[in-house]
């Protein structure tokens, strides 16, 4: 049996729980923690049933002791969508700052490879386009999207630095935005936001006139750039997303389109410090890993609309 052990934080989010499934049917030991501050055991019921998976709630404001070895740390514990740390702002920065130091120590104790989720936050709104990842970012410090820009950037930091002073084998994703099953229908994000608004035949939200720019990549292309990083001794900071750029309007009548939705478009103020445009530049990761999507949107909102219309009646 392969005893590889993984830990993932955040392993019962969105993106954490997609990890852990997948590592699971690749033979790994996983071991998860998570706070269910956002995330949800009802994420996990497929890795639950496999005798290689341990779930443990743990706030990792806190330090925590793992028996035996770890090879690998995944660090995926974050609120990672507007809505939830404008609520929750003081655990946004905790889990960047905090939660990156407490896991980092852990990876050193037990020398494992350590993978922090980063984002493409961290390049603010930005005045470079599309990003590359030697972009340094234009961040508002003090604006509502601090806590979360702010912190990702500290815990790049905090990462580099365990590199640098102890020599921790480390790797930073930049991730762009990334949709698919198991997003929270209230999460507040664009693609949940518009599905379950058409799918109810409400109007869809669009937020400003809806030509700021989002890229969106499908969960599973990202887990496997996840994987083949995490396989990897690279260092990064590397960028992974889908580099097909569309407006948030373009995206709302794809929905529409997809679903018959009968409401139509809302359009409501736009967000304080929303970025403007965002698109990644994948020339890294595709060179150094032969990794670019493989889902169109719309191929990826299909199996989306598909989850979420199971389920449409939730709050
Ligand atoms: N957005 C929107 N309507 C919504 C939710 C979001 O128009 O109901 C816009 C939002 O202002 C942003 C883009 O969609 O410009 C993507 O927002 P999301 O919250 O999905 O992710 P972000 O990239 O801002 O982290």
């Amino acid at each position: 049996m392969n005893k590889t052990t993984v830990l993932v934080t955040g392993g019962a989010g969105f993106i954490g729980s997609h990890l852990c499934d997948r590592l699971l049917s690749e033979g790994f030991r996983v071991i998860c923690l998570d706070n269910l501050i956002t995330g949800s055991l009802h994420n996990l019921r497929r890795s639950s049933g496999c005798n290689r998976f341990i779930f443990k709630k743990h706030n990792l404001e806190k330090y925590i002791a793992i028996k035996g070895k770890l090879d690998f740390v995944l660090h995926f514990a974050s609120l990672a969508s507007p809505a939830d740390y404008l609520k929750f702002p003081i655990q946004t920065l905790n889990a960047g700052s905090l939660a990156t130091y407490t896991t980092l120590d852990l990876a050193k104790k037990k020398r494992a490879r350590y993978i922090l989720a980063s984002t493409s936050e961290v390049y603010g709104d930005p005045l470079v386009h599309p990003q590359r990842e030697e972009y340094w970012g234009n961040v508002n410090p003090v604006g509502v999207r601090s806590c979360y820009d702010e912190s990702k950037r500290f815990a790049e930091a905090l990462t580099m630095a365990y590199h640098r002073v102890h020599k921790l084998n480390t790797s930073i994703i930049r991730i762009f935005n990334t949709y698919g099953p198991r997003m929270r229908i209230n999460d507040g994000r664009a693609v949940p936001n518009f599905i379950h608004q058409a799918l109810n035949n409400r109007p869809l939200s669009v937020y400003g006139r809806g030509r700021q720019t989002r890229s969106f990549c499908y969960i599973d292309d990202l887990i496997e750039g996840i994987l083949r990083i995490m396989r990897s001794d690279k260092i990064g900071p590397l960028n992974l997303g889908n580099p097909k750029e569309f407006t948030i309007l373009r995206l709302a009548k794809l929905v529409l389109k997809l679903t018959a939705g009968k409401g139509g478009i809302t359009f409501k103020p736009l967000p304080q410090d929303d970025p403007r445009q965002r698109c990644p530049d994948i020339t890294l990761v595709k060179k150094l890993f032969n990794w670019q999507p493989a889902i169109e949107l719309g191929e990826g909102l299909k199996m989306t609309i598909e989850w979420f219309s199971k389920r449409k009646r939730f709050p």
